[in-house]
This record gives C-alpha cells, sequence and structure tokens, in this order.
C-alpha cells in the first residue's frame, strides 16, 4: 500500500511536470522535445529511482559524487538508456570517480577542475559532456566563474583542454526573480556559440523554458520536499 502511494504520487509529479514543460514550450513557440528534464535526485533512494526509471525516465542529476557512486552502479548496471548529469560542486581528488560515472558533468567552475576532468578523460577514454557553471549573481559563496570570466575560460575548456563542452549552467540566488540570471546566461551562450542552457528547477524552471533552458533540473516537483542538508 505505502509503495503504491509512493509510485502513484511519482507518476502524478511526473505528469504534471511533463505537462508544464509542454506548456511552457509552446507558448513560447518551441518544440517541448528540445526542453530536457534532467530529474535532480540527491538524496532519492535507489527504490524511489528505480520507480522513476519504471515511469520511463531516464534522465538524472546527482550533487554529490560518493552518494551517486553508492546508489547509482547498479542501476545503471539494471536499466538501458539512463543518462547521469553531475550537478554539485566537484573537487579535484572526485575527477577519477566523476569521469568514471557521469556522462554529463554540469559544475565545472574553475580551471583546476577543467584540467582535472581532461586528465581523466584522456586516461579513461572516456568522455564525458561538460557544461561551464557562471555565477550569474556574482554571490561570494557560490561556485561558478564570473561572467566576464566566462569567455577565456570557455576558449581554454576548448582549445587547450580538449573538453567535449556543450553549454553552460547556473543557479541563480533563492528567492529572488531569476529572469536576469537567465538571459545573462541565454546571452553568454549565444556570443560563444554554445547549444546547451542548463537553467530553472522545480520553482522556476517553466520561465526558464521561455527564456531558452534546453535542460531544466527538477527535483522536489518530481520527489517531494527534501530532508534538511547536512552540510
Ligand atoms: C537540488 C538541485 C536542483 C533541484 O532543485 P529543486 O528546487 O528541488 O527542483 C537543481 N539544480 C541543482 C544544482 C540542485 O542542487
Amino acid at each position: 500500500m505505502e509503495t503504491d502511494t509512493v509510485h502513484c504520487d511519482l507518476r502524478d509529479n511526473l505528469a504534471r511536470v511533463r505537462t508544464t514543460i509542454g506548456t511552457a514550450s509552446h507558448q513560447s513557440g518551441r518544440d517541448p522535445q528540445t526542453v530536457t528534464l534532467v530529474a535532480a535526485s540527491k538524496t532519492v533512494e535507489p527504490d524511489r529511482l528505480q520507480s522513476t526509471i519504471d515511469l520511463g525516465h531516464r534522465v538524472f542529476g546527482e550533487n554529490r559524487v560518493q552518494e551517486a557512486k553508492n546508489k547509482w552502479p547498479p542501476l545503471l548496471e539494471g536499466n538501458r538508456g539512463l543518462e547521469l548529469h553531475l550537478l554539485g560542486p566537484l573537487q579535484s581528488n572526485k575527477a577519477r570517480d566523476a569521469v568514471a560515472l557521469f556522462d554529463v558533468i554540469q559544475s565545472i567552475d574553475r580551471p583546476s577542475i577543467a584540467t582535472a576532468i581532461a586528465r581523466e578523460s584522456d586516461k579513461q577514454g572516456r568522455r564525458p559532456q561538460v557544461y561551464i557553471q557562471v555565477n550569474t549573481a556574482r554571490e561570494p559563496q557560490k561556485s561558478g566563474v564570473l561572467p566576464e570570466e566566462a569567455s577565456e575560460f570557455i576558449r581554454a575548456c576548448r582549445e587547450t583542454l580538449d573538453l567535449d563542452l556543450a553549454g553552460l549552467m547556473c543557479i541563480p540566488p533563492a528567492g529572488e526573480d531569476p529572469s536576469g540570471d537567465f538571459a545573462l546566461l541565454r546571452k553568454i551562450s549565444e556570443d560563444e556559440g554554445l547549444r546547451v542552457l542548463s537553467m530553472g528547477m522545480s520553482g522556476d524552471y517553466a520561465q526558464a523554458i521561455g527564456q531558452g533552458a534546453t535542460h531544466v533540473r527538477v527535483g522536489s516537483a518530481i520527489f517531494g520536499a527534501r530532508p534538511p542538508v547536512r552540510s
């Protein structure tokens, strides 16, 4: 009974999010197929992940390498076509595990990490796609390159490090109107000829789609409220 309820919630939530993506896409004259829903699954237990996969979802995002390493290998073994994204900040000593596990690393935020990922990609013969995280609101405590540093960093990632750079990601300040952040990220991506724009979370993904998001990272609207963060 308990499991059925959980499964039901998941199904309803996922359907609701998909509908919202469809509506937001149509309203801005876009094909919903151009928007990828990344289910942000930090703290979500493996059995609920399997239920989500059973509902047909395939693209997931995790925040911590260690948590992902504990949860995902059996799921990747047992299910076809999964795509795993790293959304959280990365330490150089986790670069090896990150390259081995993730298909996309969205949180490239400084030269030392870009270099570590490039070195591991060479070593492992496995080249995850990467996005650069931009600190659009210039928050001192937040990861990401500053907007005015983006261009030079992008060039280094492409030319010097030969990373498979596909796009940009941002996490606007909580509780504020994110439209300026979304517009800035889009402007940088257009100037630099980058295709992917990862922006929008549970509270603002419809708005992000209106402003050009190709990837939305949605957690609580799918999985429900998370337990409070431990740090
Ligand atoms: C947790 C998280 C999300 C999803 O947040 P929700 O508000 O639960 O949708 C998206 N992106 C990043 C980087 C996150 O850490």
